[in-house]
């Protein structure tokens, strides 16, 4: 989701056009928590694009004089967002802080947009023309607290931001589409055929051609699902050389092309390297995952026991992947695939506001600070949703953040708002 940062002297109405671009679906500026005091970050959207308002906060004189913190806010705003809007009061007009910040701004690389806040009717329109002169391009005349123009603003700023890569609609590809994986004799055939069993109306009719369907189209719960990339499986074609090979290939395509996968382990045997290589290609594909313990007619107390104990060790990259035991073979519990198979999505689905998402790490931030990493404490200045499928968070920050205090946060995250079942990706931006 791209970001637009706002900059602009305090009084000249910034807090309230931030309102304006955000329409008041957060609370007010002030009463919500950001990572630090003087920086929080919004949802915004218009015209069905969404982007991320970060306010940065006042201009008050640092040590550095207020040219020096003007300049130094500005080119914080440059390095953090993908777009800045530099806010001024028309009736004011430009003083020695807005030519300090539009001389900061020229350089920027990054589309910068001009408001001229304040103009409740037309008698100021000559003052905005007047901005001109900073060198920023087209000032905007604007009111932001009675909307004036407001519209017009805000075409501007989705213009001028990058588009976001568009989250995949889910009802658009129809039925939620699954992948059966697992190495070899595992029970995949076995499940596919139980589950498809008592349809077989339905099983061959979808997708590829009629004579060689690629999926399979499957009623559970009520819901139709798409299991994908079932040709190789419910014909069980075996190549006598390079059946390893073509296996692998098989198993990445049907991932590719899944939003969900279940992956199946013979719970009757030790989880394998092989096991383990199947997990790695999910979690990089970004699949939602569903672990299927597979052959649980089999387990018996001392299995249950010992397969416990792989499961600490061998399951540490997907604590958060759904669960399920099942039997192919007597159809024990199958009918449990579909609830998990739902949460799993739902997860894979989920956005967390930018408002709730801040205020939460603020508060983790405050109680467990990240490590000092060469004598310097590492700030978090905010955090966005940047994406779903996969939930992919953007941590703005000061420093480097270790792998160890990431997790951390991906651990409380996951405290905090679920996402079982879903891999959740969160990136870090160093301000420069
Ligand atoms: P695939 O290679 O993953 O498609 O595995 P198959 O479905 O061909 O199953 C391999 C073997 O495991 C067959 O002999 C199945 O009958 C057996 N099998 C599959 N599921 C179960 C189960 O839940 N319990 C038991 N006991 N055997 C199973």
């Amino acid at each position: 989701q791209p970001v637009l940062a706002v900059v602009g002297r305090p009084n000249v109405g910034k807090s309230t056009l931030v309102n304006r671009i955000i329409g008041r679906r957060e609370a007010v500026v002030q009463d919500v928590p950001g990572v630090t005091r003087d920086r929080v970050a919004y949802d915004a959207l218009w015209n069905g694009r969404r982007f991320t308002v970060v306010d940065t906060g006042g201009w008050e004189p640092g040590v550095t004089g207020l040219q020096g913190s003007v300049a130094a806010q500005a080119e914080y705003a440059m390095s953090t967002s993908d777009a800045v809007l530099l806010v001024v009061d028309a009736a004011v007009g430009a003083t020695a802080a807005e030519e300090a910040v539009a001389k900061v701004l020229r350089r920027s690389k990054k589309p910068v947009l001009l408001a001229a806040n304040k103009v409740d009717d037309d008698r100021l329109l000559a003052e905005t023309a007047s901005l001109w002169t900073l060198g920023l391009g087209e000032p905007r005349p604007v009111s932001a607290l009675h909307g004036r123009s407001s519209g017009d603003l805000l075409d501007a700023i989705v213009d001028a931001l990058p588009e976001a890569p568009k989250d995949r609609d889910p009802s658009g590809g129809g039925p939620r589409r699954v992948a059966l994986v697992g190495k070899p004799n595992v029970g995949k055939s076995s499940l596919l055929n139980k589950l498809t069993g008592e349809q077989r109306s339905v099983v061959d009719a979808v997708a590829g051609t009629t004579v060689d369907p690629v999926d399979s189209l499957v009623e559970l719960d009520g819901q139709p699902w798409r299991f994908v990339d079932t040709a190789g499986l419910r014909k069980r074609v075996q190549t006598a050389s390079g059946a390893e090979y073509y296996a692998s290939l098989r198993t990445r395509t049907a991932i590719d092309a899944a939003e969900v996968v279940v992956v199946l382990l013979d719970a009757s045997e030790p989880i394998s390297e092989q096991d383990l290589r199947v997990l790695t290609m999910v979690v990089d594909a970004g699949r939602a995952l569903v672990l299927a313990f597979n052959k649980w007619d089999l387990v018996d107390e001392d299995r249950r026991h010992q397969l416990d104990r792989e499961l600490d060790r061998g399951l540490v990259r997907v604590p958060w992947a759904e669960k399920v035991n099942i039997s192919a073979l007597t159809g024990r519990s199958v009918r449990k695939l579909a609830p998990v198979l739902r949460t799993a999505l739902a997860s894979w689905d989920q956005r967390v506001p930018t408002g709730q998402l801040n205020g939460w790490l603020a508060d983790l931030i405050a109680a467990t600070p990240p490590p000092v990493r060469g004598g310097k404490q590492p700030k978090v200045l905010f955090a966005t949703q940047a994406g779903i499928r996969p939930p992919t968070l953007v941590l703005f920050t000061t420093g480097f953040l270790e792998a160890g205090y990431r997790r951390f946060i991906e651990r409380k995250f996951r405290e905090r708002f679920g996402f079982e079942g879903s891999p959740v990706r969160i990136n870090v931006r160093v301000r420069e």
